[in-house]
């Protein structure tokens, strides 16, 4: 579970992330949607632990990680991340790509590397380097490392937008089920409310630093809190 209390952080004076508060259950996928310099990935820096907030509080599992006092570092917030720049090695082969956040490598993790390359259909794979995987297949190695070191929180900042269209939504739903089935608590960024509505439970929509509407996809796309929002979702179909 992941609890972000009145965050707030500003750049220059000017808040980037404005009082911004939500829960996610072990186990749930919350989208984080908004513009384009509406402060998501800001959002998610801090709760990784590679920005500081101004003020409030995060807790994952009721673990206080930070604070105006505290400041747990990053390895030790069993927060695992997956961003699109966030390459696999292309000198380590998969297995020790998967491996990589886990002590002693693959030689000490076979089971659990040979688990999640089974689970995202990459186990004909294994001894492959990265640059002889297609886009598609490094995205799922990227989701079996990120998960390799059974995080609590999943941060994942718009995963998919580097891939093909065409394989976006088959993606979308392998990596959905994964998740569901490792119990992690997932945010995840993105400008797409077409991915939104088919990934959240909870769509967090947010403009300029603030949450201005949070609940169920069905929710948000049949009584948006404002013309705007109802713009956002107008060309879902
Ligand atoms: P996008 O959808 O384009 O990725 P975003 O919602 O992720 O946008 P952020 O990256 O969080 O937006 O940036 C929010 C605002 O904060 C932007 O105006 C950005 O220029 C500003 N900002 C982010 N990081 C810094 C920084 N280190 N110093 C100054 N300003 C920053
Ligand atoms: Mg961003």
């Amino acid at each position: 579970r992941l609890d972000v209390d009145r965050l707030t952080r500003a750049f220059d004076g000017a808040p980037v992330v404005d009082n911004v508060s939500f829960r996610i259950e072990a186990g749930q996928v919350a989208c984080l949607l908004g513009p384009s310099g509406c402060g998501k990935s800001t959002t998610l820096r801090i709760i990784a632990g590679v920005d500081v907030q101004d003020s409030g509080r995060i807790l994952v599992d009721g673990q206080l990680i930070c604070d105006a006092r505290t400041h747990v570092p990053p390895e030790q917030r069993a927060i695992g991340l997956m961003f699109q720049d966030f390459a696999l090695f292309p000198h380590l082969p998969v297995r020790e790509n998967v491996a990589f956040g886990l002590a002693g490598g693959f030689r000490a993790n076979r089971e659990r590397v040979a688990e999640l390359l089974d689970r995202v259909r990459m186990t004909a794979h294994i001894d492959s380097y990265p640059h002889e995987l297609s886009g598609g297949e490094q995205q799922r190695v990227a989701l079996a490392r990120a998960l390799a070191p059974r995080p609590r929180v999943l941060l994942m900042d718009e995963p998919f937008s580097g891939l093909d269209e065409r394989l976006r939504d088959g993606i979308r739903d392998e990596t959905l089920a994964l998740l569901k089935e490792e119990g992690t608590a997932v945010l995840l960024v993105t400008h797409e409310p077409h991915e939104a509505m088919r990934m959240a439970d909870q769509i967090l929509l947010m403009r300029d630093g603030r949450i201005v509407q949070q609940g169920a996809p069905y929710n948000l796309y049949n009584a948006p809190v404002d013309r705007q929002a109802a713009a956002f979702f107008s060309d879902i179909n």
